[in-house]
């Protein structure tokens, strides 16, 4: 077995003070500070909009915008008559690899469709958001598409969702609720 000797440059008595980094820091953050700087001043002339500078979204009141794939709160779809289109079969208790989802079934009143959920509880504080209930849904029932993200809490309880809850999902503060968020306005 060979040994791999590593030369290490030795550190004249400058570089031990190391003051040259420290300006090399301090030059790159001032750089892209006053290039931002700049452009954000021309651009609010109206000048040279095509040269892009940094964002700084003011989260909560601005949210950065998500894309529409990105996986959010859940919610459940409703029928025109707005009960839950969720037949109750268990597959995406069965396949949560998380075991965050509870669904006690009932009769259905329509005898064509055979079970409906008397409840429906899902644990946000242990969700993996791996969307893996969403695939494995025959009827398109749960959905993670409410573009809603902030699930904090002061404790886990305030965490777990109920049937009601997912069927009118609403953020918890100063995010978008279900009237102004179109991902929800399909009526779906
Ligand atoms: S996203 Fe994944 S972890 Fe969360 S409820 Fe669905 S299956 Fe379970
Ligand atoms: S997989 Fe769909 S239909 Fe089945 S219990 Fe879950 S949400 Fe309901």
């Amino acid at each position: 077995m060979s040994t791999i000797v590593v030369n290490r440059k030795n550190l004249n008595w400058l570089d031990k003070t190391y003051l040259p980094s420290v300006f090399l820091g301090l030059w790159i953050t001032s750089k892209h500070f006053f290039r931002n700087l700049f452009f954000h001043f021309l651009h609010s002339l109206g000048l040279f909009r095509h040269i892009r500078a940094a964002v700084t979204y003011q989260y909560p009141e601005d949210p950065r915008p998500l894309a529409k794939r990105t996986r959010t709160r859940h919610r459940l779809t409703q029928r025109e008559d707005g009960s839950p289109r969720c037949v109750a079969c268990m597959m995406c208790e069965t396949v949560c690899p998380a075991r965050c989802i509870n669904i006690i079934a009932r009769d259905h009143p329509d005898p064509h469709i055979e079970k409906a959920p008397a409840s429906f509880d899902l644990d946000l504080g242990m969700c993996v958001y791996c969307g893996y209930c969403v695939e494995v849904c025959p009827e398109d029932a749960i959905r993670m598409d409410t573009q809603i993200l902030d699930i904090a809490a002061y404790n886990r309880d305030q965490m777990k969702l109920n049937m009601t809850e997912l069927l009118q999902p609403r953020s918890t503060k100063g995010g978008q609720t279900p009237v102004d968020n179109p991902m929800l306005s399909t009526g779906v």
